[in-house]
């Protein structure tokens, strides 16, 4: 990695020689900046917290580590349970900003363009209900439609990017993925099956997890872009979050990142390049970087959004243990 960032930098001192009119010819900006943003809430109960607690505790964490506003992309099906609009209110409420995520959640790939759309629209109405909306849309499993790589599914990428133009609504895009739903699963698997959980090793992978494909997508950014965007992470509201989101910021920062407000974010250029590419499932940098041919598997590849990586960092920092004497007992 430190390899391509000095090739990256060598090329764009070069560059800057020889044209200096050309954006090549700006420094790499030494500031590294990220935003947070969390899917999917208001989520039921979760391995350590009930819905409810998980607001709490995530709004509380937040504000601990100094690193709000952050976005929470909302899917409106969780307002339906109880307390789930309440909980949305009290994110709006503590200064977050409300988006977009659907209503339903289905795959843009597996559904009907209308239905698609309808889907979209009904999210966005139902979230008028809330202060400090934000008009972004951010679609479920990053799937835009071209899943299947053939005409028909770019003539629906493209029918959806119209869709949410028309309505004046910006592609919540991210940049940083990470697979903290499937350390959520393992942990709510290992509660459920009576193991001992160490939360010092699991804040450390998931941490680690977040960190590290930060520092990938921030060197993958100055291959493909030349410059550094503010990157847009992708966290969920779950547990996780709930429990390590001071320890992630002291992390972070800790890495040289300033965290910055969401509405800083999406005002970055890359918010408007928009991929030719169907590829779409690793964020817009990985989407940029197949653009531009740079598919080869260690440029795309890292092991935050690889479930068998993940199984195995688990595994190593010993996370679950057996489960406790009085579970043998039961
Ligand atoms: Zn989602």
């Amino acid at each position: 990695m430190l390899f391509r960032i000095s090739l990256a930098i060598a090329l764009t001192f070069l560059c800057g020689c020889s044209n200096a009119e050309s954006d090549a010819s700006l420094p790499i900006s030494s500031t590294k900046m990220i935003t947070l943003t969390y899917d999917d809430g208001p989520l039921g109960s979760g391995p350590r917290y009930s819905g409810r607690e998980r607001t709490d505790a995530l709004i509380s964490q937040l504000a601990e580590a100094k690193a709000g506003p952050v976005a929470f992309y909302v899917t409106t099906r969780g307002l339906d349970q109880a307390d789930g609009a309440n909980r949305i209110a009290d994110y709006a409420a503590a200064g977050h900003l409300i988006a977009n995520h659907s209503d339903q959640h289905v795959r843009a790939s597996l559904s009907s363009t209308e239905d698609y759309i309808s889907d979209i629209d009904r999210a966005e109405t139902r979230l008028n209900a809330f202060v400090n909306r934000r008009p972004w849309f951010r679609f479920p499993y990053l799937d835009e439609g071209g899943s299947f790589s053939d005409a028909q599914s770019v003539e629906k990428r493209d029918a959806l990017r119209d869709a949410l133009e028309h309505r004046r609504l910006l592609s919540g895009y991210v940049t940083v993925d990470t697979y903290d739903w499937h350390i959520d699963a393992l942990w709510a698997k290992a509660v459920r099956d009576g193991k001992q959980v160490n939360m010092e090793s699991l804040s450390r992978v998931y941490v680690d997890m977040v960190v590290d494909a930060a520092a990938h997508y921030d060197a993958l950014a100055i291959d493909v872009l030349e410059r550094r965007p503010v990157q847009v992470l992708l966290l969920h509201e779950n547990d996780l979050a709930a429990s390590f989101t001071t320890d992630l910021v002291v992390a972070l920062r800790a890495e040289g990142w300033v965290i910055v407000h969401p509405d800083t974010a999406f005002a970055d250029p890359i918010a408007l390049e928009l991929p030719e590419t169907l590829f779409s499932g690793m964020g817009r940098i990985s989407a940029l970087a197949a653009d531009r041919g740079m598919t080869d598997r260690e440029t795309l590849d890292h092991w935050s959004v690889s479930q068998p990586a993940i199984d195995e960092r688990m595994q190593i920092a010993g996370v679950f243990g057996p489960p406790t004497e009085r579970e043998l007992i039961d």
